[in-house]
């Protein structure tokens, strides 16, 4: 055994430690379309120390290291593209402290969606954070790195923005803590009235730092909540219908999809909107006003509210919802990628033409889905397409599928969400050179050896 195994394994113990290339093999991919890399070594830390260590160990040996959170963002963010040392957050799970009153939880840096969801169901069941529509295992500290969108997303915009403190482990091994935190006890804001030094991490797919402690907002969570859909086939009118519902401030979070599949939602563009409330009385206020709100489009024979079966409604109102996942894996074998450029929403029309075109021109199973963000600020598209993965042409139909969305995405002026390497080189070639040059600055002085997550966000 190499004298770098024996150290890490001085640190985690063999339990938590592995060289094996069938444990190598699983670190070495993601769902979806990215070559797989082997890591030299994965291990599994339980305590902020033991990351500090092996940080300080990558350093010394100038050898990669990749946190990994679920392994659920798709794109091929968690592959070690260079070997190296995955390190596994999923151990770090706990909650550590909720602030009822100041309505906000710090969790470990590998603290599950699930996890935090369960806690506060149990311990506080007024307040709730902004999950995601992915499996309840991904975590919350990589989603946030991502800029991950969740049920609150409507309203509060990205996860990240919900952000209220960091605590850092960096490329030298020292601790960092980043927001109110850094003075105070209290971990209320990520930075303001003080320079938001959350940007130095967030976005950067943990190539400047680990995070070991993530603070986020809560927010009150309601006794009731209602889903609605309402339906048109004008995709044209959708950025019009959207501005207006987002006007009544009304609705918790705001989804549009449109997809073949089954047959009732074909050629249609599916406008779901979540309400909450505590009374009833509060649901019909609300509902009352988003059908005000909409009421021109169905006086001009528009779009209508689909009667929802009861049957359809708890499948709806999950969170995450399940059916999301269950797409992901319609053509069997266990592969799925989307690319979800964020994009303003009048470019709704182009993006559903978009996917349309491509699922015809590569045979492809899709699925689209529009995420508004804030007030109808910008969306997520999500461009999705499952694949078999025992079906080398349909991964390369994909592929190519794929490759078509990000040049979209740009001439459509959207910017890559959880860009993949590729759109990642995409972006830093056609950006403004001088913002270029501040994130080659920040790179340079973050990671001077070149060891976080490498691949990612190579500025030189
Ligand atoms: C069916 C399905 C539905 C989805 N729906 C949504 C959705 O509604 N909204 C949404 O936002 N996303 C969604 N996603 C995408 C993705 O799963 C989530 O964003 C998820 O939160 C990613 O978390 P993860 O733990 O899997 O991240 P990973 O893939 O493990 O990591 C993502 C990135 O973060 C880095 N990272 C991980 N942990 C750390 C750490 N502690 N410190 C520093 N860097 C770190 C990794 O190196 C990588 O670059 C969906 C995915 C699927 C499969």
């Amino acid at each position: 055994m190499d004298h770098i195994a024996q150290s890490l394994i001085r640190i985690v113990g063999e339990a938590r430690f592995s060289d094996r290339p069938e444990e190598a093999y699983f670190y070495s991919r993601d769902p979806g379309l990215m070559p797989p890399h082997k890591p030299d070594y994965v291990v599994i830390p339980e305590r902020v120390g033991e990351i500090q260590e092996i940080v300080k160990i990558a350093a010394r040996e100038k050898i990669p290291i990749v946190p990994m959170g679920a392994g659920l963002a798709l794109t091929g963010l968690i592959i070690p593209l260079k070997g190296g040392i995955v390190i596994d957050m999923k151990h770090m799970n706990r909650v550590l402290k909720v602030n009822e009153g100041g309505r906000y939880a710090v969790v470990e840096g590998g603290t599950s969606q699930g996890a935090l969801k369960a806690y506060l169901e149990k311990n506080h069941p007024r307040l709730r954070h902004s999950i995601p529509d992915s499996p309840a295992t991904a975590t919350i500290a990589a989603n946030v790195m991502i800029h991950g969108q969740g049920r609150l997303t409507q309203q509060y915009g990205f996860n990240s923005d919900m952000v209220s403190g960091l605590e850092v482990v960096l490329a030298s091994g020292e601790i960092c803590r980043i927001g109110s935190c850094a003075l105070s006890p209290d971990w209320f804001s990520k930075g303001p009235p003080m320079p938001d030094l959350t940007g130095l991490f967030l976005g950067w797919f943990g190539a400047t730092g680990i995070i070991t402690k993530v603070g986020v907002k809560l927010y009150p969570k309601k006794r009731l909540r209602d889903v609605e859909i309402f339906v048109t086939d004008r995709d044209d009118l959708i950025p019009e219908m959207v501005y207006e519902l987002t006007h009544t401030e009304m609705v918790e979070d705001i989804n549009i999809f449109a997809q073949p599949k089954p047959m009732i939602f074909k050629d249609n563009h599916h406008i779901t909107m979540f309400f909450t409330g505590d009374t009833e009385e509060e649901l019909e206020f609300k509902r009352k006003m988003v059908w005000h709100a909409l009421d021109r489009f169905i006086k001009s024979k528009d779009g209508g509210f689909m009667g929802l079966p009861p049957v359809m409604k708890p499948t709806l109102l999950e969170t995450p919802q399940r059916s999301v996942s269950r797409f992901a894996d319609v053509k069997k074998g266990g592969g799925f990628e989307y690319s979800g450029p964020i994009i303003m929403v009048d470019r709704y029309p182009q993006c559903v033409r978009k996917i349309v075109v491509l699922a015809q021109k590569y045979d492809l199973g899709y699925s689209g889905m529009a995420r508004i963000i804030g007030r109808s600020h910008a969306m997520m598209y999500g461009f999705a397409f499952t694949f078999n993965r025992a079906d080398p042409d349909m991964m390369e139909r994909t592929r190519k599928a794929l490759h078509e969305v990000s040049e979209f995405a740009l001439e459509a002026g959207g910017v890559f969400w959880k860009a993949t390497v590729h759109e990642q080189k995409m972006a830093m070639d056609r950006m403004d050179p001088n913002t270029l040059g501040l994130m080659k600055m920040i790179k340079k002085n973050m990671d001077p050896d070149g060891i976080m997550n490498p691949g990612n966000w190579e500025v030189d």
